[in-house]
């Protein structure tokens, strides 16, 4: 990194999160859009569908620290459809918005199993509530992050400690877990090197997937490079267009595609 790297100049709000290094580095044309030009970003339809699952899961961490137990299946689909409610008016579209009653069922299949499977409190079990939602911040490739954990548990009564991520979509590929910029940004801050995802899987019977890996130095180093290359991109104020052919660059998966030239602005 260059020595008059300044972040607090170069930098929109003077640090990094990890999903601003994963979306730089997927588009960082999308990332000047949404965090310089601060164009409003527009919601797809699986974007809302883990933001609700990630508020059912706090609450009911939440209730396991308070209550020592989880919450039962209707107490978390009535969460659900609440946080539901409150995000269905931003989706990008709006026939979209027709589709909670498809979305519930695949919830209620995911909440049944997810209770059944971790009723024991002996597995992914918050150690207090500053673990739920967890604000994590800290320096890696000497660059400022901040960010939030969505859980770090602890195993029943041995020490083992992990940082967990929950997904939804599609099914895992355990390197991304192991090579990943996220879990490596929160292994390298929390001094965790023990990482899981707990992914809800949209097959057409719904399931949860765990994986678990170890972070080792060597993956954490490249990703202290990716990010340390990620602030110099930004302050040679760099930030070229993704390829026409990835995945992102669409309507569907670009928030930002209404104002870029390569999307609906063209
Ligand atoms: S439309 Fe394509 S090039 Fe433009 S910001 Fe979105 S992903 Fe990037």
């Amino acid at each position: 990194m260059p020595t008059e790297f300044n972040p607090f100049r170069h930098l929109p709000r003077g640090y990094l999160s990890p999903s601003q290094v994963n979306s730089f580095m997927l588009c960082p044309q999308a990332w000047y859009l949404q965090y310089v030009e601060k164009q409003p970003s527009l919601t797809s339809l699986p974007a809302i569908s883990g933001q609700t699952m990630h508020s059912v899961l706090e609450e009911d961490n939440h209730h396991v620290v308070d209550a020592g137990e989880h919450m039962s299946l209707v107490d978390t689909l009535e969460v659900w459809s609440d946080e539901w409610d409150k995000r269905q008016e931003d989706l990008t579209d709006k026939a979209d918005r027709d589709k909670k009653d498809v979305h519930v069922v695949q919830a209620g299949h995911w909440m049944d199993q997810y209770l059944t499977k971790y009723e024991e409190l002996d597995d992914l079990t918050p150690r207090s509530k500053q673990d739920i939602e967890r604000k994590v911040e800290g320096e890696v490739g000497g660059v400022p992050i901040r960010g939030i954990v969505d859980l770090v548990s602890s195993s029943g009564k041995t020490e083992f400690v992990e940082v967990v991520d929950y997904k939804t979509g599609k099914r895992k590929n355990p390197h991304e877990l192991e090579t990943g910029v996220q879990m490596g940004i929160y292994a390298s801050i929390l001094d965790v090197p023990s990482v899981r995802y707990e992914t809800f899987v949209n097959n057409k019977t719904p399931v949860i997937q765990t994986i678990q890996a170890h972070r080792t130095k060597r993956s954490i180093a490249k990703v202290e490079r990716v990010v340390t290359g990620v602030s110099t991109a930004i302050s040679k104020g760099s930030f070229p267009f993704c390829a026409p052919d990835s995945w992102k660059c669409n309507q569907k998966y670009c928030g930002v595609w209404h104002a870029c030239k390569q999307g609906g602005k063209a």
